[in-house]
């Protein structure tokens, strides 16, 4: 494990001091569950921002081949972890075949398994069994909800949209059904004892991220989030590793404050965010509202974005949508490692090759390498040709 760290510190370009102080405190965590061979993660303060992609087969579209293909795309493309979530079908046959196909870390909402298997027909008992038996696969880090309590979902009815996220509806059904407070809430210290004794990481979920822009940073959210701040502490003193779940649909100028206050209440646990999308209008294009949005978050502290795609609350994405979605929150992950760690270092070196018209360099150096494809013989017999004889770059090179 010393030498996992040191290398580890290393890929960050972090003294190992500070790494470990960071681990400490909570502000940096390791996800890696030890029951597979994965490749270590970290994710947090002095770490650069952290690319997640989600598979998962749904309800309408199962069809596992095209997933792990969307898995390999993803990893191919750039992702960090892959969350696989799927609802419906052997959901630890998915599991096992992705785990098969990467070593980069898997995440998952064992709600989804246990939803699809017995919709609102189930107890803790049952949940708990998922855990365990998506730990002893190897699933390194889980979302799990327990911050969505009973007075926090009467605020999210008087929303816009009540309730965006998936788990979030799920449990909030379920309580409903059975006039019962979040058995994940209540539960709490039966399943941190299970990620304990695996070693996977929580991370806490926002069942009531707003769902709207109209909602963002409102009473619902600020209440789960305060839950989450309070279970961040519970799940640090059972040895839990943790990272927290943000929004969701924010306007720009709201995502400063939440960045700050989620680094508040949860005691600068990383900060994973849904996006944000910074507008709800631009159906087929949200790869870019969040990418907008997650360069923004990153640069005010968020540690991890999870990709949005073009397919947005409109389809389960395609393979090419994976692959341009994790691409999107690549370019935002850097963008706003540039402003918070000055990580500026690559984009210095191919502006240079550019300023030399080397283009084979700044295919080399630039996030997608796949863009060569679309340009074959560029920097050989091809110039570019945007400006032709008028190029500015090779004007000023022959001056
Ligand atoms: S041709 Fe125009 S766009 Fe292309 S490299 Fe030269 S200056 Fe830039």
């Amino acid at each position: 494990m010393d030498k996992e760290v040191r290398l580890l510190a290393e890929r960050e370009q972090i003294s190992l001091a500070k790494f470990n102080r960071n681990i400490k405190s909570g502000a940096l965590v390791v996800v890696k569950n030890p029951q597979r061979n994965v490749k270590p993660l970290a994710i947090g303060a002095g770490a650069s921002t952290k690319v997640n992609a989600n598979i998962g087969i749904s309800p309408d579209k199962s069809d596992l081949d095209s997933e792990i293909r969307k898995a390999k795309i993803a990893v191919e493309a750039g992702a960090d972890t892959l969350m696989d979530l799927s609802v419906g079908g052997d959901v630890a046959q998915i599991l096992s075949e992705i785990i098969k196909v990467s070593d980069v870390p898997l995440g998952t909402v064992p709600l989804y398994q246990l939803f699809g298997d017995k919709h609102l027909d189930f107890d803790f008992e049952d949940y708990l069994r998922v855990l365990e038996q998506q730990a002893k696969l190897g699933v390194d880090f889980m979302t799990i909800h327990a911050g969505l309590t009973r007075d926090a979902v009467e605020f999210a009815k008087k929303r816009v949209i009540p309730i965006t996220s998936r788990g979030g509806c799920f449990l909030a059904s379920w309580m409903n059904k059975q006039g019962l407070e979040n058995p994940l809430y209540t539960g709490f210290d039966d399943v941190l004892e299970i990620l304990a004794e695996y070693d996977v990481t929580i991370s806490l979920g926002d069942g009531l991220r707003p769902g709207a822009l109209a909602d963002a940073t409102d009473k619902a959210q600020i209440t789960e989030l305060k839950t989450l701040g309070r279970l961040t502490k519970r799940a640090w003193s059972c040895g839990v590793k943790v990272i927290v779940e943000g929004p969701g649909h924010v306007p720009l100028d709201q995502i400063q404050h939440n960045m700050r206050i989620q680094k508040r209440f949860c005691h600068n646990a990383p900060f994973y965010v849904l996006g944000p999308l910074v507008t709800d209008i631009a159906c087929g294009y949200d790869h870019i509202t969040s990418a907008i949005g997650g360069a923004v978050a990153a640069m005010h502290g968020a540690d991890f974005l999870c990709y949005v795609t073009s397919a947005e609350h409109l389809g389960l994405p395609d393979e090419y949508q994976v692959r341009e979605g994790v691409i999107a929150s690549k370019i935002a992950a850097h963008s706003g490692d540039i402003v918070k760690y000055g990580a500026r270092g690559r984009d210095d070196k191919l502006s240079a090759a550019r300023g030399r018209l080397d283009w084979d360099a700044v295919l080399n150096l630039c996030i997608d390498p796949k863009v060569r494809d679309h340009y074959p013989g560029l920097g050989g017999e091809r110039k570019c040709t945007m400006c032709g004889d008028f190029c500015a770059l090779r004007i000023f090179r022959d001056l």
